[in-house]
Formats: C-alpha cells, sequence, structure tokens
C-alpha cells in the first residue's frame, strides 16, 4: 500500500509526467479531443486581431492575403476563449459534431 503523502520522502515520491525532447507539444494534436469548435464569421469580423493574441495554444492566426483570421483546428482544443474575448461575437462555439 502506497503510504501517505506526509510520511514520504521526497526520494519516494514517483516521477510526474517527463518532457523527453522539445518541441514535442507540435507532436501532440489538442484538436483531437475537442468537444466543441469555433466558427469564424468574417461578416462580423472587425480584424481586431484579439482572438489571435487570446487563443492559448496559437491556433488563430491572420491571414494577410484573404483578410481574414484562419484557424489550425489541428492544435484547437475548444477552449471558447476566442468566442468569449471576440468584441463583436464574431465567433461562436459549436458542438463538434454539429
Ligand atoms: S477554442 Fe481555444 S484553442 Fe481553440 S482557437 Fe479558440 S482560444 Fe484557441
Ligand atoms: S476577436 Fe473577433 S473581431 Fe477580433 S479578429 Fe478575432 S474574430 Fe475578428
Amino acid at each position: 500500500m502506497t503510504k501517505p503523502m506526509d510520511e514520504m520522502t521526497w526520494q519516494e515520491v514517483e516521477p510526474g509526467g517527463v518532457i523527453s525532447e522539445p518541441g514535442c507539444a507540435s507532436c501532440y494534436h489538442t484538436g483531437t479531443w475537442r468537444s466543441e469548435k469555433p466558427v469564424y464569421n468574417p461578416d462580423k469580423c472587425i480584424r481586431c486581431q484579439r482572438c489571435f493574441i487570446m487563443c492559448p495554444d496559437a491556433s488563430i492566426k491572420p491571414d494577410f492575403e484573404s483578410n481574414c483570421m484562419v484557424w489550425d483546428y489541428d492544435y484547437c482544443k475548444g477552449c471558447g476563449i476566442c468566442a468569449y474575448e471576440c468584441p463583436v461575437g464574431a465567433i461562436e462555439m459549436v458542438q463538434e459534431d454539429e
């Protein structure tokens, strides 16, 4: 049986998650476990780029050719921060299977 934490020495604590090589986050596609996804409405968008700044996964980028924001759904985990932060409601979160 495992000892209570307050009775363990630091040598007995099991190692936690180990990042074995730099840059491995790019191999982990967080979009695979998303339950909701952001849907972008370019007609409402005022190109403030707030969503680009706030996305914790760098899944949104401005596309200067089309003058629209673009999403990389491989890394979008569906947290909804972009939709929450958009000042004009140009991003709507929908169920992944819709
Ligand atoms: S839902 Fe979250 S992870 Fe996905 S684009 Fe918006 S802020 Fe980024
Ligand atoms: S936060 Fe909203 S208005 Fe601003 S660039 Fe993103 S989608 Fe467009």
